[in-house]
């Protein structure tokens, strides 16, 4: 049997490439990630009552990485990727049918052109196809003691530090929106290295609300170089 789903929506968020997005929701909450509607689903009925709840659940597509496929074993980055476990024991992108499901905080529902929720703290790519929203509700779906499996805890952060350079090249554009600073650090404090790689040498680029973010990890520091903003090109 198949199904066709067709999306109800399209996120916009500063992601524009997968590397440097965190890993779960949450991690980076500076991240202004909206969902736009799409007809006709964007009436103000159908998130009549919405507004009504913190956060909401969200089923969407891996459109980026959709073609790759699956593999039944998977290296999750928070072993180190080394061991591996089953891609039903994991959250990761390449499975059976590309669905991911994100928990993201429901800050504010815009009907006066369409309709847009203004989310906090997605972990999604821009452009990424929505399936379906639902409301969080916590009395049934909080557990605060379930047990974590080989994510029980937050990650490590590394600590962030800015080259002069870095904060100069943000000063120098006008239009760099107010949340970029914190945007990158909470992003770069999430280590967004590949598992395997331990470089202190290697400069990383992150595409990021227009801007090329470069940046160096040394040990637990991270180091922003540079910021290439569109002001620049
Ligand atoms: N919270 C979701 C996502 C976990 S995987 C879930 O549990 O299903 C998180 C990774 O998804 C991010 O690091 C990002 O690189 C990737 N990602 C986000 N949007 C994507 C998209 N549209 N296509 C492919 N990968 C995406």
């Amino acid at each position: 049997m198949h199904y066709t789903l067709e999306p109800i929506g399209t996120i916009r968020s500063p992601y524009q490439e997968k590397f440097g997005i965190p890993r779960q929701p949450a991690l980076a909450p500076s991240a202004p990630v909206s969902l736009v509607l799409h007809p006709p689903y964007n009436q103000p009925d159908c998130v009549r009552g919405l507004d009504a709840f913190s956060h909401v659940w969200l089923t969407f597509v891996f459109h980026e990485t959709l073609a790759r496929g699956w593999q039944p074993l998977v290296r999750p980055p928070r072993l180190g990727g080394n061991s591996k476990v089953g891609v039903f024991a994991s959250r990761a992108t390449h499975r059976p049918n590309g669905l991911g499901l994100s928990l993201v905080a429901l800050k504010d529902i815009d009907t006066r052109d369409g309709v847009t929720l203004h989310l906090g703290g997605a972990d999604l790519l821009d452009g990424t196809p929505v399936l379906d929203i639902k409301p969080y509700i916590p009395f049934v779906e909080a557990k605060p003691e379930a047990r974590g499996g080989f994510v029980d805890g937050p990650p490590p952060q590394l600590s962030v530090q800015w080259q002069p350079k870095a904060l100069a090249d943000l000063h120098a554009w006008p239009q760099a929106p107010s949340w970029l600073a914190a945007l990158i650090d909470e992003v770069l404090a999430q280590d967004p290295r590949p598992a395997y790689q331990d470089d202190p040498a290697r400069v990383y680029g992150i595409r990021l609300a227009d801007c090329d973010v470069r940046f160096t990890v040394q040990g637990q520091l991270a180091c922003v170089l540079e910021i290439i903003t569109p002001a620049q090109n």
